[in-house]
């Protein structure tokens, strides 16, 4: 080596893509986890679909419903189902709760279209459902495109119905409708805010009219349809909560397969990699491992299956009171990842990135100090001792990673569940994987990436 080429290995950071970093064995390793990482995508299409999934995945490793009041022994593996839509779980560590817990918090929600209370309608004909989109997401893009129908709706009589249409080959799907372009003009004038409206979120369910002459005919043959299938009335809709999603399973993305495309990586990825790397654990765990998987982080954390639930605090606090250990000092001595998705640099959209501080697909997991927008606005700027305890652990475990900020200042920004850990006075940085198109119906991701966070958050539960 030259001596220059010296100086520059020596002094200058170089961004490495993973692939000149693999060897066959992590190779091998990577396809088997994005394989199986297919199947946990095509599993949890709802959050209440990734619990359900999480939850058998996880028994099937011997971990137990948590008991409250219980004392738990170091290797003990529990859970806590929040609701059926948001869980934790743990393996209980060495040492006492005291010492604190290392976390990795992701979460299982997505962007999709919500049924409104009353969503039936008839018009001209046609039924339709109308929708309340949840989330951040291009309304545009909910359009002529596969959807279904998911969800729980519950009978005057208190009996759950879970509902899901549109996954089986011969399940039909429901559609939202577009303007053709020929008839376009005035709406290709339009913003692309504006193109599509919340309201233009109508989802075509039916056109077959009753056998019967009145009005309503298709909407009345249509809930007979359900009735019959389901037992349900139009008013149940009213109490129910059913979603569309796309009908989309996961699939390999690009000739080389290198990539991963699905509805909702953001951020079932980070979700999957954590709870994969928890159960990989070679060695029951110095301190007590914990992952979370949190509802509602798309629509701001709120609500009792949300980051901002004490659900939370009511399980930490639940292996910390029989050994009589505040809740406040185990927080204290408490490590945590926010396992969140961050934008991959998008060389067609290079604009609203700065390259040198933006994530590349397949350069590894993305951390991010600090999240929000305008001048840091919102965000849980990590400290530098907490990014370096970070890299430490990285370093030690061999993971390839990467600092990434979400675009350019003031292009834009987001927040994760970083900052309502924070408030608990436990220490936190954001890192996870770099998705392109995130909260399209149908996202990507690099596969090294997936593993890379898989290798990260192995690394923090073990340390
Ligand atoms: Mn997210
Ligand atoms: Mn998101």
């Amino acid at each position: 080596m030259e001596k220059k080429d010296q100086r520059h290995e020596a002094l200058l950071r170089s961004p490495k893509n993973g692939y000149d970093t693999l060897n066959a064995e992590e190779t091998k390793k990577m396809d088997e986890l994005c394989e199986d990482y297919r199947t946990f995508l095509d599993d949890s299409m709802t959050e209440r679909e990734a619990v359900k999934a999480t939850i058998a995945i996880a028994e099937k490793h011997g971990f137990k419903l948590f008991v409250p009041g219980e004392s738990y022994q170091a290797g003990d593996k529990i859970y806590a189902d929040n609701r059926g839509k948001a869980m934790i779980l743990a393996i209980i560590g060495k040492q006492s709760m005291e010492t604190g817990f290392n976390l990795i918090a992701a979460h299982i929600d997505t962007p999709r279209l919500d049924l409104k209370p009353n969503p039936l309608y008839e018009a001209d004909g046609l039924a339709y459902f109308k929708t309340h989109y949840y989330g951040g997401i291009k309304k545009y893009q909910w359009t002529a495109l596969p959807l279904a129908l998911m969800g729980v709706v519950y009978d005057r009589q208190g009996k759950q119905i879970d509902i899901k249409i549109g996954f089986d080959a011969v399940d039909p799907v429901l559609y939202i409708t577009d303007l053709l372009p020929h008839l376009a003009k005035d709406q290709m004038k339009k913003s692309m805010t504006e193109g599509i409206a919340g309201e233009e979120l109508n989802a075509l369910i039916a056109s077959k009219p009753d056998s019967e002459e009145g009005k309503d005919r298709v909407k009345l043959a249509v809930m007979e349809l359900l009735n019959q299938k389901y037992g349900i009335t139009e008013c149940d809709f009213q109490t129910a909560e059913l979603s569309l999603v796309p009908a989309l399973s996961a699939r390999y993305v690009g000739l080389d397969s290198s990539m991963i495309g699905a509805y909702g990586h953001d951020d079932r990825v980070c979700s999957y990699a954590a709870l994969q790397a928890l159960l990989d654990l070679q060695e029951v765990p110095e301190k007590t491992a914990l992952v979370l998987l949190a509802d509602k982080e798309e629509i701001g954390s709120e609500g009792v299956t949300g980051m901002k639930s004490a659900h939370f605090d009511w399980f930490v606090n639940g292996l910390c009171k029989p050994n009589n250990i505040s809740l406040f000092d185990c927080y204290a001595n408490s490590f945590c990842v926010s396992a969140d998705v961050s934008n991959a640099y998008d060389p067609t959209f290079a604009g609203v990135s700065e390259k040198n501080n933006s994530a590349m697909l397949n350069h590894g997991i993305a951390v991010c100090k600090y999240t929000g927008r305008g001048g840091k606005g919102g965000a849980s700027d990590a400290s530098a001792e907490v990014m370096s305890k970070l890299r430490g652990m990285f370093d030690k475990a061999n993971v390839l990673w990467q600092m990434a900020e979400l675009g350019k200042v003031d292009q834009g920004g987001g927040g994760t569940v970083a900052a309502y850990l924070a408030e608990r006075n436990i220490d936190i940085v954001d890192a996870g994987v770099p998705v392109l198109s995130m909260h399209a119906p149908f996202e990507l991701v690099g596969k090294l990436d997936v593993f890379m966070a898989y290798k990260a958050y192995g690394a923090v539960l073990a340390s």
